[in-house]
């Protein structure tokens, strides 16, 4: 492992090649990135690039590796081998310049029990070298976002958890930083607060920030990111959209059955019919499986049904939970043995 250096390095954007073509930086790239610690492989060489702009979800189980993962693109700790750039910069060697580029949100902040939310957020301000009016423009700036003007006088242990992982992304946004590192900022929210982080996440997405947010709450990854990144024991084991995930494979599809009269003919039926497995029971019918995704296939499922004289009142494909994605995906590494990167 190289020593940190202060000197800067090429951190542009956006690179001309020789070539004329313009090459973009990666936001984020990882490259064969580990990290041991005694005993604990707790990052297994993995690697990564996200491209500027993007939201990524990044998942796995209680110690898969993403705070450890997370806290060295935030320059806190240091990988065992490999090599982790943001925005083309590399965190080890040039820590002091990543820290411009990214805000970063742990799982658990300091508690500041003497300070108010206005002087944590200035406090902070000072230390990021902001003076005078700009100081003050940039804490209410980020107070205005964070929806804590309001309680700016409030003591910092009087706030609710919500309250308190706003004022935590609020802080980590002072700088305008181009990439932010939220671990698990959902986590102990309650719904409301949680559609209102979701919220400002997809702002600052809007505004062009590349966001790389933890959590275990796979619906709501799913609906604010453009891809997700799954980690287990330390190894990437997918990284895809949250629609082909719950796509799934082209080789099966799950489709949900009603009836109009007699939903018990529908598991008669789908045990006599070639390619086709029922799954379980509803109130007015139940999922089948299909062994083919193909649209062609499908319709001759239903036409079957149709002409068996079952009364099909609906029938829609069904999409598969992320979580079941995920159980999948695991099932199928433990079965191959192998790790699946797409
Ligand atoms: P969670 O969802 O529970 O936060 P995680 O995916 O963030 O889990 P990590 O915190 O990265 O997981 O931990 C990965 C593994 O590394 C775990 O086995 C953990 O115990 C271990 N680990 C993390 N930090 C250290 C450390 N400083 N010393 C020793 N082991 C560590």
């Amino acid at each position: 492992m190289s020593e940190p250096s202060t000197e800067p390095e090429q951190n542009t954007a956006v690179v001309e090649e020789g070539s004329g073509e313009t090459e973009v930086v990666p936001a984020i790239e990882v490259t064969n990135l580990s990290r041991h610690f005694e005993g604990v492989h707790a990052v297994r060489g993995i690697s990564f690039s996200v491209s500027p702009g993007q939201v990524i979800g990044f998942v796995g189980a209680n110690g898969a590796g993403k705070t450890t993962t997370m806290r060295i693109l935030a320059t806190l700790d240091y990988p065992t081998e490999g090599t982790a750039k943001i925005c083309g910069v590399d965190v080890v060697k040039y820590p002091e310049q990543v820290r411009r580029h990214i805000g970063w949100m742990p799982d658990h902040y300091g508690t500041y029990s003497n300070m108010t939310v206005l002087e944590y957020l200035d406090f902070f301000a000072r230390a990021l070298g902001f003076r005078g009016e700009e100081r003050v423009d940039r804490v209410t700036e980020v107070m205005e976002f964070t929806d804590l003007t309001t309680l700016a006088d409030r003591l910092i242990d009087k706030l609710s958890k919500g309250m308190g992982q706003r004022l935590c992304l609020g802080r980590s946004l002072l700088h305008d930083p181009d990439v932010l590192i939220l671990d698990e900022p959902a986590a102990g929210l309650d719904p409301k607060a949680r559609v209102e982080l979701k919220h400002l996440i997809r702002i600052l997405s809007e505004e062009g920030k590349t966001v790389f947010i933890s959590s275990h709450i796979l619906s709501e990854l799913g609906e604010m990111c453009d891809s997700l990144l799954f980690i287990n024991q330390g190894q990437i084991i997918h990284h895809g959209t949250a629609d082909s995930l719950k796509r799934g494979s082209s080789e099966s599809c799950l489709v949900e059955v009603q009836l109009a009269s007699e939903p018990e003919k529908l598991q008669e039926w789908a045990e006599l019919s070639p390619g086709v497995k029922f799954v379980d029971a509803t109130k007015e019918g139940g999922r089948i499986e299909i062994d083919s995704a193909e649209k062609e296939e499908i319709a001759k499922v239903l036409r079957r049904m149709v002409t068996a004289g079952l009364e099909v009142s609906d029938f829609h494909i069904q999409e598969r939970k992320l979580e079941d994605a995920f159980i999948e995906i695991l099932g199928e590494i433990e079965a191959s043995g192998t790790p699946i990167v797409s």
